[in-house]
């Protein structure tokens, strides 16, 4: 973020000002604060769902709201997100849920399945592969919604609100699943919350 100003129509006071902040490829970065202070003005840019009313956003060294408006698919590609409680379709399985994001990329069924093995195995879920969401606790959910952010091979996994409302073992659990993740396959990771808790033990 190179000095991004976002001000919401309407608004006297912008949400975002003058914000700049560089995160590096690997970096594993938090983005800690209140609730009303712009995390999700910020999430939002990123995924170029906003513009920014002045300023510059940059991804993998592309300024995003330079690209082409077909492009920008491709830009959200390149982008895994984890959200609070995961989001996972109740009506699919563990392994469906991570396949999911992959419908669109035309692989093989073969390949399709190698790969939902892998970032099951990555996660820690190969066991529990056939569970529903309901059949599984929230520190699993929270590895399942990692997996499918990666499913894509993003170059950046955004952690929205996420680990959130686990007990502090689990939360430590999910943090050095991150970090491992980072390590293993050179992605950055953003951690966006409100939760200092969540931060304080490791950032
Ligand atoms: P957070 O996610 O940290 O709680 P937000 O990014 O949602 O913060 O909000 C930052 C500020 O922008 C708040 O003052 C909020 O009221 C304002 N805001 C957010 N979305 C809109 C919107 N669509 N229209 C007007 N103001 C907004
Ligand atoms: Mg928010």
């Amino acid at each position: 973020f190179e000095k991004v100003v976002k001000t919401y129509p309407g608004q006297g006071r912008p949400a975002l000002d003058q914000v700049s902040v560089d995160v590096e490829k690997g970096e594993f970065v938090f983005l800690v604060g209140t609730s009303g202070s712009g995390k999700s003005t910020f999430l939002r840019l990123i995924l170029r769902e906003y513009r920014p009313t002045s300023g510059r956003v940059y991804v993998a060294g592309k300024e995003i709201n330079r690209l082409a408006t077909w492009t920008v698919p491709r830009l959200r590609r390149q982008i895994g997100t984890v959200f609070q409680s995961a989001n996972l379709l109740r009506r699919l399985t563990a392994a469906q849920n991570i396949a999911l994001p992959m419908r669109h990329a035309r692989l093989s069924d073969a390949e399709l399945r190698r790969r939902v093995a892998d970032l099951l195995e990555r996660v820690g879920m190969l066991h529990r592969a056939d569970r529903y969401p309901s059949q599984l606790s929230g520190g699993q959910r929270q590895r399942i919604g990692i997996a499918r952010g990666l499913a894509l091979r993003p170059a950046v996994l955004l952690s929205y609100e996420a680990p959130s409302g686990l007990d502090p073992d689990t939360t430590r659990a999910i943090l050095d699943l991150l970090t491992e993740l980072r390590d293993d396959l050179r992605v950055t990771i953003l951690v966006i919350t409100h939760e200092l808790d969540v931060v304080r033990s490791i950032a």
